[in-house]
């Protein structure tokens, strides 16, 4: 078993890398407003288990959360590796501010009909999503 590249202290299992490393559980406390949950005292792999196996479901919530979820797993596994592989390390608030790049810039290739959803999603995500005319 290799040592985490993030902390250098635990265990590189699956569930400590992405989850309970300090890096990611920061990040992952930083996106909870970002997805609209209230998530006290979670376990976030189980979370994020439950997003996945829900049904998709087109509300704008959930492809925020989606987005998040495959964001926050690609930018902690890329800082895995530059920190391996590059030696070069990013803080946990730069990771998390590519992250949400990420995020803010399919969210506005977007296009979508008015709603209060919609238009929290803009406020919370500080963007302006296309509207489809009808
Ligand atoms: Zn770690």
């Amino acid at each position: 078993m290799s040592v985490c590249a993030l902390c250098m202290k635990d265990d590189e299992t699956h569930d400590h890398l992405f989850f309970y490393c300090q890096l990611s559980s920061a990040i992952w406390n930083s996106l909870k407003t970002l997805m609209n949950k209230q998530m006290v005292d979670c376990k976030w792999n189980e979370t994020i288990n439950n997003f996945a196996e829900k049904p998709c479901n087109n509300s704008i919530w959930s492809i925020v959360r989606r987005l998040c979820l495959a964001a926050a797993v690609y930018g902690i596994w890329r800082e895995r590796n530059s920190r391996i592989f590059s030696d070069e390390r990013c803080t946990h608030e730069t990771v998390f501010g590519k992250i949400c790049d990420q995020v803010r810039s399919r969210l506005i290739s977007l296009k979508a009909k008015s709603s209060s959803a919609i238009s929290q999603v803009e406020h919370v995500w500080n963007i302006k999503i296309r509207r489809i005319n009808n």
